[in-house]
C-alpha cells in the first residue's frame, strides 16, 4: 500500500472545492486497493467560504487536511506550506479548479512505480489564449532557457507527482524568492512529461492578470539567471566604446577644421541616450539588489493561523 498526498493550493475557490473532490474521489474509488490518498488544502487567506467548504469536508472524511494562511501569500507559498507538510509516499500537487486533470493521476502514478521516475510532470497543449498571452507565454520559456541553467519546458504546469525524495529535495532550497518552476528542474532526478489537452476552468475565475504574470515571468528570470546583469555590463562597455569613438572624431574634427560650434541637438540626443541606458542598467541592478533585500530578512513564506 503506498499513500499519495495530495497539495491543493486554493484561493477565493468556494465553487471548485466541491467538484474537486468528486472527481479526485473517482479517480482514487478505481485505485482504493493499493493506495490511500490524504488531501492537503492550503486555504490562501481566501475572502469567501473556501475554508468553510474545506472544514466541511474535513467533518466527513478524516483523509482531509488543511492548512489555512493569516492572509493571501500567493500560490507559490501555498505550494510551499504543501511540500513542507504533506505527508506521503508520493506527492502531488494539483489545482482545485480542475484544470489539473485527476484522471491522469493513475498514469502519473504507474511512471514512478513501474519505470522509476522520480517525478511526472505535466504539459499543456492547445489551451484556449488570447494571442498575446500566448506569444508572451512563449516568449518568456525561449529567453529564460536561454539565459539561465536550468532547462523549463514550454506550457509546464505546476502539476506535478513527486516521490517522498525528490520532494525532500526542493524543501531543502530554503531561498525566499521561490520559483517553483525553476526549482524542480534545479533539483534534478528524472522526470517525465505527460501532455494533455489544456481545459477550461471548472468554476470560477483564474487569478492571474497580464500584469502579474509578467511580474512572475521576470521574477523567474531574475530568480535564476545572472544574464541581465551581465547584459547591463555589456550595455555599460558597448556605449563607453561608442563614446570614445565620438568624442575621438570631435577632436580629430576641431584639430582639422577648427571648432564647431553646431551640434547642440545631437549632443542633447546623446545625453539622453547614454542617461536612458544607465537608468536602464540600474533598474536591472535594482532588481537584484531588491532579491538580496528580501532574502537578508529571513522572513518566512507564509504564515500559519490554522492547521488541522
Ligand atoms: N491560487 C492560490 N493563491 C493565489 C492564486 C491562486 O493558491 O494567490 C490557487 C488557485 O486557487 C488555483 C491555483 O492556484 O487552485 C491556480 O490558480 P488559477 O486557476 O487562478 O491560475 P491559472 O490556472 O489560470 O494559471
Ligand atoms: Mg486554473
Amino acid at each position: 500500500m503506498k499513500n499519495i498526498g495530495l497539495i491543493v493550493p486554493c484561493y477565493n475557490e468556494e465553487q471548485s472545492i466541491g467538484i474537486f473532490y468528486d472527481a479526485v474521489e473517482k479517480v482514487f474509488n478505481d485505485i482504493k486497493e493499493n493506495y490511500n490518498h490524504e488531501y492537503w488544502f492550503i486555504n490562501d487567506g481566501s475572502s469567501d467560504n473556501t475554508l468553510d467548504k474545506i472544514k466541511e469536508l474535513k467533518k466527513a472524511d478524516d483523509n482531509v487536511h488543511f492548512i489555512s494562511f493569516s492572509r493571501n501569500f500567493g500560490k507559490e507559498a501555498a505550494m510551499s506550506a504543501g511540500l513542507n507538510n504533506a505527508q506521503g509516499d508520493y506527492i502531488a500537487v494539483m489545482d482545485v479548479d480542475l484544470q489539473d486533470p485527476p484522471s491522469l493521476l493513475p498514469k502519473m502514478i504507474k511512471y514512478i512505480r513501474d519505470e522509476n521516475y522520480d517525478c511526472v510532470g505535466c504539459i499543456q497543449t492547445s489551451r484556449k489564449q488570447n494571442p498575446i498571452r500566448a506569444f508572451l507565454s512563449s516568449s518568456f520559456y525561449k529567453v529564460i532557457n536561454w539565459m539561465s541553467d536550468v532547462e523549463i519546458k514550454q506550457n509546464v504546469r505546476d502539476y506535478r507527482l513527486m516521490t517522498r525524495q525528490y520532494v525532500d529535495a526542493v524543501i531543502s532550497l530554503k531561498e525566499y524568492n521561490r520559483f517553483s518552476k525553476g526549482m524542480f528542474s534545479w533539483v534534478g532526478f528524472k522526470t517525465k512529461y505527460l501532455e494533455y489537452k489544456g481545459v477550461s476552468r471548472a468554476a470560477g475565475e483564474t487569478h492571474w492578470s497580464l500584469y502579474q504574470l509578467l511580474e512572475y515571468s521576470l521574477e523567474g528570470i531574475i530568480d535564476f539567471s545572472d544574464v541581465p546583469l551581465k547584459m547591463a555590463t555589456w550595455i555599460g562597455v558597448l556605449s563607453c566604446i561608442i563614446s570614445i569613438l565620438g568624442m575621438l572624431f570631435v577632436v580629430i574634427r576641431a584639430l582639422l577644421f577648427g571648432g564647431a560650434v553646431a551640434g547642440w541637438p545631437s549632443l542633447v540626443s546623446i545625453i539622453l541616450f547614454i542617461g536612458g541606458v544607465q537608468l536602464f542598467c540600474l533598474g536591472i541592478l535594482g532588481n537584484y539588489v531588491g532579491k538580496i533585500h528580501l532574502e537578508s530578512k529571513h522572513r518566512p513564506q507564509y504564515i500559519i493561523k490554522e492547521k488541522k
